[in-house]
């Protein structure tokens, strides 16, 4: 066993639930800090054929965070902020780590102070623009703050102010996605679209995926059943609610909007 890799003794027993209660078992858990470690790990495990289930904070409802048996591969240590960027409407575009919890990017958006450590020049000088901005924030709420947004991603949270902003769906521009066998998808939003159902997909390792989409129709009403598809859909939204069963989310570029005080938010 690598070393990131440990047995799943005794001391992790806590990773075996999420807020479901339900409880589950594994045969071993890791704790990656960066997406490279991530891939490795799904490298190894998946020359072992091991399954693995991938966790965030764990408040999930669904139990899609507890485990039956295999491998838990836990996000929550990837908290890092990685850059800033404005799209061309001006709109503040963040990326970050799948662990950074909401609680804390509240925090950090209310005081217009965010961790630069490693950022590039020019999320540097996004960043000045932030701080001179009237102030951000990040619209969804599933309502449990101590949820990562990896894991509101890949639920696809909701909450009470989906009324007025819609799910995370939309405030997602960006996602890195680490497959199963440790290849890397890097999706930007209307960049990668679907012909019909069927979607073709080049890895950062220059494999091509061709993949066809079920061809059920979404309800209208919300529907967090399956995976979301549509004709000619952005293959961004196919990841989005696929709860980790298409891979783990390693990188998230989220749109931050204005703070609107009338609306109470
Ligand atoms: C009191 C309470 C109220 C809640 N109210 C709401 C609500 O109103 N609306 C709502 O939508 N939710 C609600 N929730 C559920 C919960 O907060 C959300 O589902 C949350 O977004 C999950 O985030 P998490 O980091 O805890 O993910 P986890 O619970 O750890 O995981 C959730 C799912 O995402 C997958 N996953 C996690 N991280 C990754 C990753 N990096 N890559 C790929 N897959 C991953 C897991 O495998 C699992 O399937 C509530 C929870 C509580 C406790």
């Amino acid at each position: 066993m690598s070393a990131t890799i440990k047995p799943f003794t005794d001391e992790f027993e806590e990773y075996g639930r999420d807020e479901s209660r339900a409880s589950g078992e594994a045969s071993s858990i890791s704790f990656p800090t960066t997406e490279d470690e991530v891939r490795a790990i799904l490298e190894t495990l998946h020359a072992e054929r091991v399954p693995v289930t991938v966790q965030g904070a764990r408040t999930g409802l669904a139990a899609g965070a507890v485990p039956h048996g295999g491998h838990i591969l836990n996000t929550s240590r990837m908290n890092r902020y990685l850059g800033l960027r404005r799209d061309e409407q001006g709109q503040f575009l963040l990326r970050v780590e799948p662990g950074v919890v909401l609680s804390e990017l509240r925090k950090q958006l209310s005081k217009k102070v965010l961790p630069t450590a490693g950022w590039d020049q020019a999320s540097l000088e996004a960043y000045e623009e932030f701080q001179e901005s009237p102030e951000q924030f990040f619209p969804t709420d599933p309502t449990e703050a101590s949820a990562c947004l990896g894991g509101m991603a890949a639920c696809n949270a909701s909450g009470a102010r989906s009324y007025a902003y819609g799910p995370m769906r939309p405030h997602i521009t960006g996602l890195h996605v680490a497959l199963a066998d440790g290849d890397l998808l890097e999706l930007q939003r209307g960049e990668a679209f679907a012909q019909g159902r069927h979607l073709s997909l080049v890895t950062a390792e220059g494999r091509t995926l061709e993949l066809d989409l079920p061809g059920y129709t979404m309800p209208e009403t919300k529907n967090a059943s399956g995976y979301f598809v549509a004709d000619d859909m952005d293959a961004i939204d196919l990841f989005i609610g696929a709860c980790g069963t298409l891979g783990v989310i390693t990188e998230l570029e989220i749109a931050l909007r204005r703070r609107l005080r009338s609306f109470g938010v």
